[in-house]
Order: C-alpha cells, then sequence, then structure tokens
C-alpha cells in the first residue's frame, strides 16, 4: 500500500522548497535510473523506513498572489480526496493571512490527519512569533525551515506515525489484477467502465480499505475477476469538472498507486497530449503495467487517418517506453473493449512472470557473449551470470566485474532483447549490474 503526503497552504509560504527536501534523497536515485524528467508536484519520499508519496498541491498556481478562494478549495480538496496525511505549511514571516484562515476553515472539517508546520523559522527568536498560530484553530504546530531542514526531523517522525502500517498480503488470498481506468476528462472512462461491466449487478463484493476509504471492487465479468480501483476524477464528476491539467492528473495519483496496471484512455479526436503524458509518466514511475485505450475511434476518418499511423505517433511520445499494447476502441459501439480487458489481464501476467535463472543464463549469456558492453578506458566489461530479483515488478541483476563500467545504451540493448525473447508488453522492467 502507498501513502500520500499533500502538502497545502497558499503560495509563497515555502511549500516547493519544503517539498523538494523532502522528495531530494530519493529522486536523485531514482530518476538517474530511469532517465524519467522529474515532476515538479509529485515525488517519493521516505523516513524512518516508510516510504510515501508526496503531492505539492499548489503545483498549478505558483507564484500568484490573486488567486481566489476557489482556487485553494480546489487544491485543498484535492489534497482531502487523494491523501492519506495533509502538511499544512504557513509562513512566519507573514503570519496569519486571510487565506491561511480560509485553508484552516476547510482542513477543521477534515477527519483525515493534518500537520500545521509553520514555515521559515530560521532562528529561535521566530519561535516566539509562530504563537500566533494556535488562531487557527488547529491544535499544536511544528515549526520548521524548509530551506536549512530545521525542524523537519520532527515533523517527519509525527508524519510517519500518522502513516497506516502496510498490510502484509494475505499468503493463502489469490491475488487478483488491480485495474484503474485513467485518463483526462471526456476522454471516455466512465463509458468504457459502464459498458464493462454494466450495472452494479456484477459486483461480486466490495473490499474496504483497512484504515482509508474503500476504494476496490470486485467484479466478475467476461470470465475475469479484477478488481476496478476507483478514481476520485470519475467519482466526483458531478461535483467539479478537473480541466486544468495539473488537478486532473493529480487526481489519478491514488488510483494509479492502487492499481497494479493501468487503462489509460485516450480521446482520438484529440490525440496524446500533455497530460497523458504525464498520467503515463506517472504509471511508469511507479513501476504499473499500462495499456492504452484510443477511444471513440468511432469519430475519426478512417480516411485521413489509419490505426498504424496514429499507433506511431503515440509511440514517439511515449519514448523510450515503447513496449506498451496500444488499441483502438469505441465504448459507444463497444467495439474492441473486451480486447481491452483481455490485454489488461495480459499486463498482469507478463508483470509477475518469472524467469529462472537457469533459463535466463541460458537465453541472455550468449546474446552477450555475441555482443559485449563496449570497452571504455581500455575496460572490458565481463559479464558472468545474471538472475531476476524477487521483487513485485520484473528486475533483473546482471553480475559483472565492472559495473560502473556498462553505460545506459547498453542497458537498452539488454532490455530490448528481453523484450523481445520474453513477453513484457506493458510492463516496465529493470536492469542493474552488479560487481561479482
Ligand atoms: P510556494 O509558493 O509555497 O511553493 O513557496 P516556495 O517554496 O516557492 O518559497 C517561497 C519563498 O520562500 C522563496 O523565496 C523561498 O526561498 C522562501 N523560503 C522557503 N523556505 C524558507 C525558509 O525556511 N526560510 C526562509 N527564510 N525562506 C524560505
Ligand atoms: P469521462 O469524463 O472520461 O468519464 O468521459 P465520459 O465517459 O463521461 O464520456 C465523455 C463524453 O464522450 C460523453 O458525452 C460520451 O458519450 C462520449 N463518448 C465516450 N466514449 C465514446 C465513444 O467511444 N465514441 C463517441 N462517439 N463518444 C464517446
Amino acid at each position: 500500500m502507498n501513502n500520500i503526503v499533500a502538502i497545502v497552504g497558499r503560495p509563497n509560504v515555502g511549500k516547493s522548497t519544503f517539498f523538494n527536501r523532502l522528495i531530494q534523497r530519493r529522486e536523485a536515485i531514482v530518476d538517474s535510473v530511469s532517465g524519467v524528467t522529474r515532476d515538479r508536484n509529485y515525488g517519493k519520499s521516505e523516513w524512518n523506513g516508510k516510504e510515501f508519496s508526496v503531492i505539492d498541491t499548489g503545483g498549478y498556481i505558483k507564484g500568484s498572489d490573486d488567486i481566489f478562494e476557489a482556487e485553494i478549495r480546489r487544491q485543498v480538496e484535492l489534497a482531502i480526496d487523494e491523501a492519506d496525511v495533509i502538511i499544512f505549511l504557513v509562513d512566519v514571516e507573514e503570519g496569519i493571512t486571510p487565506m491561511d484562515d480560509e485553508v484552516a476553515k476547510l482542513l477543521r472539517k477534515v477527519t483525515k490527519p493534518v500537520l500545521l508546520a509553520v514555515n521559515k523559522v530560521d532562528n529561535s527568536m521566530r519561535e516566539k512569533d509562530a504563537l500566533e498560530f494556535y488562531n487557527l484553530g488547529l491544535g499544536d504546530y511544528y515549526t520548521i525551515a524548509g530551506m536549512s531542514g530545521s525542524g523537519t526531523g520532527d515533523l517527519m517522525d509525527a508524519l510517519v506515525k500518522l502513516l497506516p502500517e502496510a498490510v502484509a498480503p494475505d499468503e493463502n488470498a489469490v491475488a487478483l489484477p488491480r485495474f484503474a481506468v485513467v485518463g483526462r476528462p471526456n476522454a471516455g472512462k466512465s463509458s468504457i467502465i459502464n459498458a464493462l461491466i454494466g450495472e452494479d449487478r456484477y459486483i461480486v463484493t466490495d473490499i474496504a480499505g483497512t484504515t482509508r476509504d474503500a476504494i476496490d471492487t470486485t467484479y466478475n465479468r467476461f470470465g475475469f475477476e479484477f478488481n476496478l480501483v476507483d478514481t476520485a476524477g470519475i467519482r466526483r464528476k458531478a461535483k467539479v469538472k478537473e480541466d486544468l491539467e495539473f488537478y486532473s492528473v493529480m487526481r489519478s495519483v491514488r488510483a494509479i498507486e492502487h492499481s497494479d496496471i493501468i487503462i489509460l484512455v485516450i480521446d482520438a479526436t484529440r490525440g496524446f497530449e500533455g497530460q497523458d503524458q504525464s498520467i503515463f509518466w506517472l504509471a511508469e514511475k511507479n513501476r504499473k503495467g499500462v495499456v492504452i485505450l484510443v477511444n471513440k475511434w468511432d469519430l475519426v476518418e478512417k480516411d485521413t487517418m489509419s490505426t498504424r499511423d496514429y499507433e506511431r505517433k503515440i509511440r514517439e511520445e511515449l519514448q523510450p517506453f515503447t513496449d506498451v499494447p496500444i488499441l483502438f476502441v469505441s465504448a459507444i459501439n463497444k467495439q474492441r473493449l473486451l480486447k481491452g480487458l483481455e490485454t489488461a489481464v495480459e499486463i498482469f501476467e507478463n508483470r509477475k512472470q518469472r524467469i529462472a535463472t537457469s533459463k535466463l543464463n541460458e537465453t541472455m549469456l550468449p546474446i552477450i557473449e555475441a555482443m559485449p558492453p563496449p570497452a571504455l578506458k581500455g575496460k572490458y566489461v565481463k559479464i558472468k551470470f545474471c538472475m531476476q530479483l524477487p521483487t513485485p515488478t520484473p528486475q533483473f541483476v546482471f553480475f559483472c566485474n565492472m559495473p560502473q563500467y556498462v553505460k545506459e545504451p547498453y542497458k537498452r540493448f539488454l532490455e530490448n532483447k528481453m523484450r523481445e525473447i520474453y513477453n513484457f508488453s506493458g510492463v516496465p522492467i529493470d536492469i542493474y549490474f552488479r560487481q561479482k
């Protein structure tokens, strides 16, 4: 289970400075491995061995002073819906502003844990200035300086205490695939879900979350049993229209983190857009399987655009993660939706496949011998042995004499070979080199 922490607060209190501090250590490692550009508003962090994701909910309203109450409300609603713990940041330099009052009013009604953090407490003089924040009616607070990191340790200690404990998976239970249908507003997510599962009569059980609200529902359709992870964006559709990319994408965070396979729905009449890219990136970053459904294919003039052209264009956008199934569907005509479901199940199987060490070495070592890593500074890397790690997503280790001399292109080469030989369609895989 992934925990999500949201940082809320008006502009300029220091949210992004604090956010960067939280994700720094880990991100540097993760991103150099995957080569994925880093998101300014979403990342992974860890404290005392507990992992969590962080959302800077102010990502959209950067730096503007004349933001509206509606904007703040939206930011807080995002946090309330998507997060397990909320950190409310205020600024000791400015003191309590009307907008802080506004946020506090919203947060006082929340049942989720809220931590009040008074930022920019750079020295002990400012400690007593912080006292006024008791007036926000949120109880005790933490004084921190996001810039230097002072005080953040205590805040983090309190934070991880509030995060629900990871529940050990039930050994006897058959793990059902967990799917999340995500995509931009109006892409046709609800239509696809309705076409696939019809009305509620197909619901098998409701699985109540441990300490959170239930977001999984089990279905049995077309011979497949699976869980559908509810997307807040769909659930609260009637209430708000998330037209801004930031909110729209962040609305998917929870669903993506709680599922195994992402069914990414694209509107064929609009093409693969920035928002789709961001969602795809979120899925990759979380090592989830992905199938792309290009919906509303009934609306596309087939003379002007063939599936082949369309598919090629999308794959260009997906670089370097191109081994992803792309299907052209229509929710209205119920075309190829079943194929979409089948593909999602197949990706689930691909993602949990285990390749025996002997078989892996039999196939990979001859390839490596025929095409060894290029010599670097006169050094010859010898890869002697490889194996799959017992991780939930496919990870492979190649043991060699000088791992530091194996560069990205060779890693790509090995990954592509493995994708040719084994079926990892739709599944991110990781390759590491270790000293032996
Ligand atoms: P955001 O709009 O809430 O994301 O705020 P930023 O993180 O962009 O910070 C706004 C300003 O406050 C920047 O000029 C930061 O350098 C400054 N700032 C952030 N944290 C601290 C801090 O701990 N102490 C001081 N003195 N300034 C800070
Ligand atoms: P959501 O916001 O992603 O859940 O999108 P909806 O399922 O509510 O669909 C948005 C609009 O697109 C609705 O008017 C649907 O009737 C329409 N729509 C959805 N799928 C299709 C499709 O395959 N073909 C056509 N022509 N319209 C579709």
